[in-house]
């Protein structure tokens, strides 16, 4: 069974502890943070004042993959530090989910020119670094937050492409190569900062998604 603690939420990942060791997880965090600060398999690297590999509990059970560094993450070298950040970290407190025992990434470890969407290249010439943090991770829950993350999760994994509109919320189970993954569907932060609507939706799905971590 996926999920089988009742009444808390383990976020720390039993399988992780059983395929790897958490200092060669750390060890292998480590390289691929190296690979990808020499990393200039596209263009993006170039204008890049930092690198945003990810951040959080390598032996998280979910990780959050949204689109791609923006300004401040850029600046800062960590993963949704921005106004998305500060709300993506509110809802993660009130579905009883702490930041810092899961993990946040981003499809491109890159900042694309004026925030603009990465293209279709650049996320090939990515795809590899989320593949090998997917793997040191070994989640049990992939929540690809707004629909280019969602995209390029849904075509890892052959899901039939949807649009976010459907597709959020709604959890679907895969096969990855460390075992079954539920892949969880969110709306971005940042398209909720000022749409209620967006916002109560992405609120929900949060709590369905603590409550599919607790197995009810
Ligand atoms: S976005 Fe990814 S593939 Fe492109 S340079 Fe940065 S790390 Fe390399």
């Amino acid at each position: 069974m996926l999920f089988p603690l009742k009444g808390c939420i383990r976020i720390g990942s039993s399988r992780g502890a059983v395929t790897l060791a958490q200092s060669s997880k750390k060890a292998r965090f480590e390289e691929l943070t190296r690979e990808v600060d020499s990393c200039c398999a596209c263009g993006l690297g170039a204008g890049a004042k930092n690198r945003v590999v990810g951040e959080g509990d390598l032996d998280s059970r979910v990780v959050f993959v949204g689109e791609a560094p923006g300004r401040r993450e850029d600046e800062s070298g960590r993963p949704f530090v921005g106004s998305a950040g500060k709300l993506l970290d509110r809802l993660l407190a009130d579905a009883n989910m702490s930041r810092d025992r899961v993990f946040i990434t981003n499809v491109v470890k890159c900042r694309p020119p004026g925030n603009r969407r990465p293209k279709r290249e650049e996320v090939e010439a990515c795809s590899g670094h989320l593949e090998r943090l997917l793997e040191i991770i070994v989640p049990e829950v992939i929540a690809p937050m707004g629909n280019s993350a969602i995209g390029h999760v849904f075509e890892r994994f052959g899901i039939e492409e949807s649009v976010i509109g459907d597709a959020h919320g709604k959890p679907i189970r895969v096969q990855a190569l460390w075992g079954e993954v539920v892949i969880f569907p969110l709306y971005h932060p940042a398209a909720a900062i000022y749409n209620r609507k967006l916002l109560g939706e992405l609120e929900k799905d949060m709590l369905r998604l603590s409550r599919l971590l607790v197995g009810v």
